[in-house]
């Protein structure tokens, strides 16, 4: 039975990876500092509470688990917080996983699956986007993605650390029984805020821009279900390490839905009214963000299963049943 370590296991995308590869039948080790991420994601799972820079830690859990690959999730992640707090994304997404990357190297782990971004290709005009497409980042957040793409490269010359990098899309939705899902605080992705607004827990949904070049005029975006994702991550994982090969896969649906069409479906699946507002635009907003995910489905073999709709009712399914988060 491989064993996986996943860092960041207890947050939204890493929680997900845990319970997935554990059905799939793999061991699982998690660590989390638990700064964004919930304890009681964890708690069925093997796990070391702190941080991924501190190497005597991970020293201790590669001595004490036998690990054949990794997939990294931790990280700071939220856009806007990455442009006034620049030192701590860098301090966090880049110092901490340089020392990670140390500690995999001097215990011989070969294998790491690594969490990026569409934010690494900033405000791209070409649509949809191959994996080709210029790398120009236009926030903090991006950037520190896009510098440990570039460093897992020269690592990977350097000490034959295998790396796959794995650029998302938007990803929402939950794990099918209800049990785990998104839980942020703030709030800030257009799902979960649509479904708080069902809930009713905010009044009005604010769309931010009325205005783009788009055909209803708001802001078009690539949604990509968590449980597809992660079964990405799997497909990549072991294609890395039977094949001995390092590579980057843009992952997405390879279609786009507008903001005002994911209100839409979200108003017929939950079957409430979710006001909302058409607002100014949210600075530093691409008008239309699509994957060409065709690499991915093509070498790793990889198929989604979910569409939109799955997505959302998915989501909602959650947040019904955990109005409050993990709380
Ligand atoms: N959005 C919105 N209202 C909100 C949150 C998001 O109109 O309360 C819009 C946002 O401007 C963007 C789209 O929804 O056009 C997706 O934003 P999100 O933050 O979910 O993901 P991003 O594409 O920024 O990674």
């Amino acid at each position: 039975m491989k064993k996986i370590l996943i860092t960041g296991g207890a947050g939204y995308i890493g929680s997900h990876c845990a319970r997935i590869l554990a059905d799939e039948g793999y061991e699982v080790v998690i660590i989390d500092n638990l700064v964004k991420g919930h304890i009681q994601a964890i708690k069925d799972f093997k796990h070391y509470i702190g941080n991924i820079g501190d190497e005597d830690l991970v020293a201790k859990i590669l001595s004490e688990n036998k690990i054949d690959g990794v997939m990294h999730f931790a990280a700071y992640s939220l856009v806007g917080e990455s442009m006034k707090m620049p030192y701590e994304y860098y301090s966090n997404n880049v110092g901490q996983t340089m020392s990670f990357l140390h500690s995999l190297i001097k215990q011989g782990v070969n294998n790491i699956v690594f969490s990026s971004t569409a934010a690494v290709y900033g405000q791209s005009d070409v649509s949809p986007i191959t994996e080709e497409v210029v790398l120009a980042p236009i926030n903090t957040y991006g950037e520190t993605k896009l510098t440990v793409e570039k460093m897992l490269k020269w690592f990977n010359i350097a000490y034959g650390l295998n790396y796959t990098s794995l650029r998302y899309f938007n990803v929402a939705g939950a794990y099918e029984t209800g049990e785990i899902g998104e839980d942020h605080n703030p709030e800030t992705h257009l799902i979960p805020v649509v479904l708080n607004v069902a809930l009713r827990k905010s009044d009005k949904l604010k769309i931010f821009g009325g205005d783009y070049p788009t055909p209803d005029g708001t802001c078009i975006r690539d949604y990509i279900h968590v449980v597809d994702l992660i079964y990405a991550h799997i497909k990549a994982y072991e294609y890395m390490s039977a094949v001995n090969t390092s590579d980057i896969f843009n992952l997405g649906s390879g279609g786009g839905y507008s903001n005002l069409e994911i209100l839409n479906t979200a108003r017929k699946i939950t079957n409430c009214e979710i006001p909302a507002d058409v607002e100014p635009r949210r600075p530093g907003d691409p008008p239309i963000l699509i994957a060409a995910s065709k690499k991915a489905e093509d070498i790793l073999n990889w198929k989604r299963k979910y569409d939109i709709n799955d997505i959302i009712a998915t989501a909602w399914k959650w947040k019904k049943s955990h109005p409050d988060g993990y709380k």
